[in-house]
């Protein structure tokens, strides 16, 4: 989780929303990434959905057997589905999302009977950091909007009537 989190901080320094994933076969990292939706303008490239493709084209197959998923954020439905698609085995994940979580906060979806894959779920691995990270990193967005605001404010008045 502690690699999770490295690839969250490399996405706060691109100003992307800092969530990071890594994917473990055999106990090694064989993917990691993080959010790059704002650099892409592309919804999917969730951090998990980016290692999940990476995993199956280093392994050359599909499924995803004896992997194990950290991810610093609770998966949203998209990547959820991807986990079960690919049959990853066992996801590990930090904070929870309850705006957008399908796997404890919203929808159950790694553990739905009606699925044919039953996925290993472990929370709250390091949430605390992986939460904190989110935080901060919207708390410097909104004063960022409001220091920018104020600075435009200031250049309209100062202009010459
Ligand atoms: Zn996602």
């Amino acid at each position: 989780m502690n690699q999770a989190l490295e690839e969250a901080k490399k996405a706060a320094l691109l100003g992307e929303v800092p969530i990071g994933a890594v994917l473990v076969y055999e106990g090694e990292i064989i993917a990691r990434a993080h959010n790059l939706r704002e650099t892409t303008q592309n919804a999917t490239t969730h951090a998990e959905l980016m290692v999940i493709q990476e995993a199956c084209k280093k392994l050359g197959s599909w499924r995803l057997e004896q992997t194990t998923l950290y991810v610093t954020l609770e998966p949203c439905p998209m990547c959820a589905g991807a986990i079960l698609q690919s049959r990853v085995p066992r996801v590990v994940y930090g904070a929870r999302d309850i705006k957008a979580g399908c796997v404890d906060s919203l929808y159950h979806l790694l553990n739905d009977a009606r699925f044919n894959h039953d996925c290993d779920v472990t929370e709250g691995i390091l949430a605390e950091e992986c939460g904190q990270i989110l935080t901060d990193f919207f708390r410097a967005l909104r004063e960022r909007k409001k220091a920018e605001k104020k600075a435009r404010k200031m250049a309209e008045s100062s202009e010459p009537q």
